[in-house]
């Protein structure tokens, strides 16, 4: 077990008050917040947090974690010349090595900053996993059947793996975008999603460009 004390404790429960004393965890669980009693177990380990709030941690909802390799290339242009001219040449030269490296420094920098939780789509799975594993930081796979997996068959075969991998690991069905897919494609994923019960994750409608081109090949909007 592990006992912060003289804290402020946001618990997020109902509202926002903040609570005063102590947290005790007790392997993966909140075990106390508040109040102690006077007789209590022995503890691994004491942190006084020194009337700091204690909180709970952020997810960071949306991101390709490895893209650290990219940070500040080509901020200045805009979305689709930003990724067909800058990003996609670099990345089809990404090793699987690479991908773990940038992977372990993006988690550093979730966990210094109090994320535990990332929502991840990229190629190279097994290397994000393994990276993920050994930080002990909690992972949600966006699967994408025209990044990661590129056909039906090897989603499901990811979905299969990732999701009975680890504790820490789950994984979702998704493809990267409209514009970088094609209807077969979401034909076919939508009968996995169906069968599965799962919902599907995409980037949709984040400029007016793949809104416009959407439109005109489709008659529709991405949505
Ligand atoms: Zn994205």
């Amino acid at each position: 077990m592990i006992r912060f004390y003289n804290a402020k404790i946001l618990t997020m429960d109902g509202g926002f008050d903040v609570a005063e004393g102590a947290l005790w965890t007790d392997g993966g669980k909140i075990a106390l917040v508040g109040a102690e009693p006077a007789e209590h177990p022995a503890f691994e380990r004491e942190i006084d947090v020194q009337g700091n709030l204690l909180m709970p941690s952020f997810k960071n909802a949306h991101t390709h974690s490895a893209m650290t390799f990219l940070r500040s290339f080509a901020e200045d242009v805009p979305l689709q010349t930003w990724l067909f001219e800058k990003v996609f040449p670099y990345e089809d030269r990404l090793t699987e090595d690479d991908v773990y490296a940038f992977d372990r420094l993006a988690i550093l920098e979730y966990l210094a900053s109090g994320t535990t939780a990332f929502f991840d789509m990229y190629f190279y799975p097994d290397a994000t996993a393994n990276a993920a594993i050994e930080s002990g930081i909690r992972l949600v796979f966006c699967g994408s059947i025209n990044g990661s997996a590129k056909d039906v068959q090897r989603l499901n075969d990811q979905y299969r793996k990732f999701r009975n991998m680890h504790p820490l690991v789950k994984y979702r069905l998704g493809f990267h975008a409209e514009y970088t897919s094609d209807e077969s494609l979401h034909k076919e994923l939508a009968k996995l999603a169906a069968a599965e019960k799962e919902p599907v994750y995409t980037h949709i409608s984040e400029t007016k460009r793949e809104h416009d081109e959407c439109i005109e090949r489709h008659g529709a909007s991405p949505a």
